[in-house]
């Protein structure tokens, strides 16, 4: 297979370069020129879902097998960065979604695989994950939505908290505690339809950033499941939670805060060689000069780390996890740096809307938050190295 270099320090096959082309294209061309508008409406991006989905992107993580496109980690962190560069709310629904998609495929079972996978991948049905509860942070151990069997159904009680797309999917990968007395062999993941009865949503979250993505609370009230619908074995929903949101979206969610970063860096390049100050650029600043070295370099170690983490998980589902935590908690951070220097760069008019720099600090600035905070992983990576 012919390779050609697309990052700092990984090539991408042929295939995934073409694919990551594609993306590239679409986001300039379709993605970008409305994300502004979008963020300030906070309008959901439904026409570019259909867009993403027509050029296939919608199955990246899927096999061919299953109508998908069957790249790995490296592929699909190059076609979300992309993505991201013009919108990241955008880039994280197609991430949510994703993250439904291997799940259906890795564990739901052929039925279910049939049944879903063709809608999710053409954009007529979309996924969401939820995780996370209010008195659960960034611990998913700690859980406490309960799902009783009775019969050939689950009756699914408890919420869910900040759940990205919650309101406009229609198919939840949700982690529910089964048997409250085993701990993480207590837990288990369920697919629950939209039009579930005791499915109810909370308001929208009014966030600083990424807002043309809503996220709500969800609350199950006595909400049955049928027992077909269980994602993986009962007891095993850390395993799907381990191989999906952690295996996947990690990779997910550093890809996109790289793509933040390298919008931010081009226009405080582009703007530092336009704005003039007394007839002068002020890109002739050594000041300016130093902001702008941090940034590049920011973006493309965050990217280097980012595709050799995705490569090492790619060949290695062990290393996954482990992977994923580095790269997204040095990328997240990196962009939260790097689009804060945007806005010196670009000074007052950093500050203001027109100039998309303050769109992609406040971005940037949820993914410290999301999946799990930085103050976690970096915990979680200390922990791996100390064997503790
Ligand atoms: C934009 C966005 C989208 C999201 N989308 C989804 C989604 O689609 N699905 C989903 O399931 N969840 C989603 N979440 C929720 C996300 O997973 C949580 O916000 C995250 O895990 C942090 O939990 P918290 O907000 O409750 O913060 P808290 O847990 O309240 O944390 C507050 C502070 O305390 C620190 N802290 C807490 N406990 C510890 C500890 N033990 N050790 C050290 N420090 C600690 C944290 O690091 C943080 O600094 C989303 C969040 C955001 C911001």
């Amino acid at each position: 297979m012919t390779s050609m270099m697309t990052t700092q320090q990984i090539d991408l096959p042929e295939e995934y370069e073409e694919t990551r082309r594609l993306a590239e294209k679409i986001a300039k061309e379709r993605i970008a020129p409305s994300a502004s508008e979008r963020d300030l409406n906070r309008t959901f991006p439904w026409d570019i879902i259909r867009i993403l989905a027509e050029a296939g992107l919608l199955g990246l993580v899927v096999s061919r097998d299953h109508g998908g496109f069957g790249g790995g980690r490296a592929c699909f962190a190059s076609v979300v960065e992309e993505i991201s560069k013009a919108c990241a709310s955008t880039a994280l629904i197609l991430v949510s979604n994703a993250i439904v998609t291997k799940a259906i495929e890795i564990a739901g079972g052929e039925a279910v695989a049939k049944k879903w996978l063709p809608e999710l991948l053409k954009g007529q049905s979309l996924g969401a994950f939820a995780v996370h509860e209010p008195d659960c942070g960034s611990n998913a151990g700690a859980i406490t939505t309960r799902a009783r069997k009775d019969g050939d159904y689950y009756v699914v009680n408890g919420s869910k908290f900040f759940i990205t797309s919650a309101e406009e999917a229609n198919l939840y990968l949700v982690l529910v505690r089964t048997d409250p007395e085993k701990g993480p062999q207590g837990m288990s993941t369920l697919l629950i339809e939209k039009d579930t009865p005791g499915l109810s949503f909370g308001h929208p979250e009014d966030k600083m950033g990424l807002t043309s993505t809503s996220s709500r609370e969800m609350s199950f009230s006595d909400c049955r499941v049928p027992v077909r619908n269980l994602v993986g074995k009962e007891g095993e929903g850390t395993q799907v939670i381990g191989k999906t949101v952690v295996g996947w979206g990690f990779f997910g969610a550093a890809a996109i805060s790289v793509g933040i970063a390298k919008s931010a860096a081009d226009i405080s390049v582009r703007h530092a060689k336009e704005r003039t100050i007394a007839g002068q650029p002020i890109a002739v600043h050594q000041a300016v000069q130093f902001m702008i070295t941090d940034m590049i370099l920011g973006h493309e170690a965050a990217e280097s780390l980012l595709m050799v983490c995705a490569t090492k998980a790619d060949s290695s589902p062990d290393v996954a996890a482990i992977n994923g935590f580095k790269a997204k908690l040095f990328a997240s951070e990196m962009a939260v740096n790097v689009t804060d220097k945007a806005i010196q760069v670009l000074g007052g008019h950093g500050y203001c809307r027109d100039y998309v720099v303050e769109r992609l600090f406040r971005d940037a600035r949820g993914l410290m938050l999301h999946f799990k905070t930085s103050e976690w992983l970096r915990q979680d990576i200390a922990k791996a190295a100390l064997g503790l």
